[in-house]
Formats: structure tokens, C-alpha cells, sequence
């Protein structure tokens, strides 16, 4: 890996379509954005992570119209819901989140460039791309091109390889988009879904940079499209190199609606499991390998957690003084070695955590005559910190709320009391950005964080 400036990272993840709520496949793909963008971090680099939030599509467009609502009704929940869910699975926040409302004139400036480079046409209000303008199209994907057919369009957002045409950059106004349009020099409209990654990547990350993710359903048309629009529009590389998870699987079958297992994150809750399982679950499947999540695996995860948590345990109960014994500082350093040589090749989960389960096994050997001493426990408890600096996984999260959170949960009760429902949302929102979400029943506050559940039942 070679970026493109040293030391520094661009990073372009492909965010959620804030339809409905996000699924746990889609936290699978965030969850391996997440330990790539810790693991750079983590040898050193500075990370510049951009996620989109797609906030106008098909999907958003089609939920709005059949709910006959406005499109930001749709959109503003699931928004607040996805941040809700990254802070319980302890996902570290990306750079920028920028939303796709809200950089129109930059697809606009885009399409224009394309359309005056010959690359796009204009047609029934629509301005769409032309594949055979451009002769790489298909190389990402791996796609031969010779049945194609000039100038035969697709209007959806999402189709199937086979069905490759030259598909809209810009949509002309229907009536399904009710109030949803802006003007543009090629009339009232909005923007296609592929045209909005390559708009806010240039924008937040320019117009060629390190590295690009998403789930293998983007690769196409989604990702060849970015590619496609943003080489032709600027001549530039775009991206330097492509990372595509393999998808999530439930209990071996495929989430579907008619199957009844479409797992959101409040799924997982009400359903009592530990997001510190979950987290675990969505992180240890390589991500190039498809993830089976079960019943079973969660359970496993249970375990496995108990049994990392049993090193910590015996750092924090050492006493007694006395040196580092050279063996545990030589097993230290084989599971640093091993940890960060894994993750560098091509994030070899696996291989990081049996490390570190070798790790916990060799200290508690170590330790079955002579137990570790403070100096040990405080070396081992450095080492746990560091590595977890990439897995967001290791050091527990306090069983219980810190006290000046609860404070603010006592002051926004409070609040409410006294009608003051400005302030109180004040407050929700400033615990929900610390990863704390409060649910108001009868009489009581529900707090959830990835730590896990309390119920305060206090009222004025
Ligand atoms: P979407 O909201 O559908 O645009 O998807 C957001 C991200 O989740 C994209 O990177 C998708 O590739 C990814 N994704 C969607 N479904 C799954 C799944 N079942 N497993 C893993 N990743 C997924
Ligand atoms: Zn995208």
C-alpha cells in the first residue's frame, strides 16, 4: 500500500441510504471500514475518512411518494438512528458525513463537465452517461463489452450486469418526486446515486485518492459508474485501490424480507444481545469472506470475550512488586509481532486474534505458580490498550454509566418536567453524539450504550 502522500490517508467508504434503517449487513461493511481505517490509524497514519449519507435516491424518493410525506420525514430518523447505531458498536466516527442534499451544485458542476467533454447526453430531461464514450468501462468490475448497444438507457439506480446501458446522471422531474427537484441548466431534476459519490469525493477528498470501500454489491454498477464519471470528468487515477467486503449472511441465508431475518441493530438490542458480541460477530469474519451470522456465533462470541476479558482480570488483580520476567515481555512483544503482521496483510483478522489468544494463554501458564506482579499487569495492560487502538473490541466498556452522563440524564429529566422540550432534546442529542440513547417510557429513562442497558426511574 502506497498512498498517495506519506503518512496521510483519503478514505471513501460508501454510507447508507437512509431509506430505512440500517441492516447488520450493512454494519458488516462499516465494521470493516472501521478496523481498516483503526489499523492505518494505528500504524500511524492520519486517516481523512469521507462517508456519504445518500439522502435522495430511488429508494428515499419511492418510500417518500408511497407514504406521500415529505422526503426529509423519511430521511431525518434514519439519519439519527444509523449515528445511534455506530456508537454502539463503538464505530469510530468518519471525518465527514456530508449529505447528498446538500451538495447538489457539485453533481450539477460534474454532470456539466462530463456533458462538455462529450462523455454525457441529454434526453427527455434527463442527462445521462455515455458507456461507449468511454472505453475503460467495465474494467473494475471485470465486464466485456461488445454486446453493447449505443445509446440504450437505464433510468434505475441499481440494475444487473446484463443489463448495462448508459445510465442517468441527471433525472428529470416526475411526478413520483412531488416536491423533491432543483433547477439545473438541464432543467428541474435531481441527481442519479452514482453521481453523488463522485461529486463528494472530489469535493472532500479530491479528485484522486487512496482508497475506496464498500460492500461487493457496489462494485457494480455503483462503483464502475463512480469510476467511470469521475476518470472521464477529471483524468485523473480517481481511486488507488478498491476494498470490497463479501456480504452477511443470517443463519446461511441471504436477509430478505420474506424470510423475516433483516436484523437491524434495534432488532439485536431488543433481542438482549451485548453489542460488545455483536461487535465481535461482524469483526472476525475476514472481509473478503462471506459472514454467517447465527444464534450460535453470537454465543461464541460470548465466550471468546469472557475468555479475553480473563487477561484483563489478572493484570488488574496483580499486586505484589517485582520485575518484568523477561518470558512474559518476550510473549508480549510475539503478540504485538504477530497482531500488527496480521492486520498489515490484507487485515488478517484471524490471525490478529489468535494472537492474542495465545497471549491470554501463555500469561495464565506463566501465572499458574507465580502470579503477575503490579509492574506485569500494568505492561500487560499497556500492550491490551494499544492493540485495541484497532479492534474497539478489547477494553469493556464500564458496566455503568459515568457520572457525568447521568448527571445530564437527571437534568434533561428535569427538563422535561418543566415542559422545556427545547432543552431536553438539547440534551438527548449531545448524550446521542456521546453514544448514549435514551428512550423516554412511563416514568422512566431507558439508557442504551454499547456498554449496555439501565433503567432510571425518576421523575420531578
Ligand atoms: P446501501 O445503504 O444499500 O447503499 O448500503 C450501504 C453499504 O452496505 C454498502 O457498502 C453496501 O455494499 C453494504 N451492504 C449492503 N448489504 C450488505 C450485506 N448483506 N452484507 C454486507 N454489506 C452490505
Ligand atoms: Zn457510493
Amino acid at each position: 500500500f502506497q498512498p498517495r502522500e506519506a503518512g496521510k490517508v483519503g478514505l471513501y467508504t460508501c454510507g447508507p441510504t437512509v431509506y430505512k434503517d440500517a441492516t447488520i449487513g450493512n454494519f458488516r461493511t462499516y465494521i470493516f471500514e472501521d478496523l481498516l481505517r483503526r489499523t492505518l490509524e494505528f500504524i500511524g497514519y492520519e486517516v481523512t475518512q469521507v462517508m456519504n449519507i445518500t439522502d435522495v435516491d430511488d429508494k428515499t424518493i419511492r418510500e417518500a411518494h408511497s407514504r406521500d410525506v415529505p422526503l426529509s420525514e423519511i430521511t431525518e430518523p434514519v439519519i439519527e438512528h444509523f449515528f445511534r447505531d455506530l456508537a454502539l458498536l463503538k464505530i469510530e466516527r468518519a471525518e465527514y458525513y456530508p449529505h447528498a442534499t446538500e451538495h447538489i451544485p457539485e453533481m450539477i458542476e460534474l454532470v456539466q463537465r462530463l456533458h462538455e467533454g462529450g462523455y454525457a447526453y441529454k434526453k427527455d430531461g434527463s442527462v445521462y452517461f455515455s458507456v461507449s464514450s468511454y472505453p475503460k468501462y467495465g474494467k473494475l468490475s471485470g465486464m466485456k463489452l461488445e454486446s453493447l448497444a449505443r445509446g440504450v438507457r437505464i433510468d434505475a439506480d441499481e440494475y444487473e450486469k446484463e443489463d448495462f446501458r448508459d445510465f442517468a446522471l441527471w433525472k428529470g422531474w416526475t411526478e413520483e418526486d412531488g416536491e423533491v427537484g432543483w433547477d439545473s441548466p438541464f432543467g428541474r431534476g435531481r441527481p442519479g446515486w452514482h453521481i453523488e459519490c463522485s461529486a463528494m469525493s472530489r469535493k472532500y477528498l479530491g479528485e484522486e485518492f487512496d482508497l475506496h470501500t464498500g460492500g461487493v454489491d457496489n462494485i457494480f454498477p455503483h462503483h464502475e459508474n463512480e469510476l467511470a464519471q469521475s476518470v472521464a470528468a477529471t483524468g485523473r487515477k480517481f481511486v488507488r485501490y478498491w476494498m470490497h467486503s463479501a456480504h452477511l449472511m443470517v443463519e446461511g441465508e441471504k436477509m430478505s424480507k420474506s424470510l423475516g431475518n433483516v436484523y437491524t441493530i434495534q432488532d439485536l438490542l431488543d433481542k438482549g444481545y451485548s453489542m460488545r458480541a455483536v461487535r465481535y460477530v461482524l469483526l472476525t469474519t475476514h472481509y473478503r469472506q462471506q459472514l454467517n451470522f447465527t444464534d450460535e456465533a453470537i454465543k461464541a462470541a460470548y465466550h471468546s470475550i469472557e475468555r479475553l476479558d480473563t487477561l484483563v482480570q489478572a493484570a488488574e488483580s496483580a499486586n505484589g512488586d517485582g520485575e518484568v520476567r523477561s518470558v512474559l515481555a518476550e510473549y508480549i512483544e510475539i503478540a504485538r509481532k504477530g497482531f500488527t503482521d496480521a492486520l498489515l496483510d490484507d487485515l488478517g483478522i484471524s490471525e490478529a486474534m489468535a494472537a492474542l489468544f495465545n497471549l491470554v494463554s501463555s500469561v495464565h501458564r506463566l501465572t499458574n505458580e507465580i502470579p503477575l506482579n503490579r509492574a506485569e499487569g500494568s505492561v500487560i495492560l499497556d500492550f491490551w490498550k494499544d492493540v485495541d487502538r484497532a479492534l474497539g473490541l478489547l477494553i469493556a466498556e464500564d458496566q455503568d454509566i459515568p457520572e457525568d452522563i447521568y448527571e445530564l440524564i437527571l437534568k434533561r429529566i428535569e427538563y422535561r418536567a418543566n415542559r422545556d422540550f427545547k432543552m431536553a432534546d438539547k440534551i438527548r442529542l449531545d448524550l446521542e453524539n456521546q453514544g448514549y440513547q435514551l428512550e423516554d417510557l412511563k416514568g422512566e429513562t431507558v439508557v442504551i450504550w454499547h456498554g449496555g442497558r439501565k433503567t432510571i426511574t425518576k421523575s420531578f
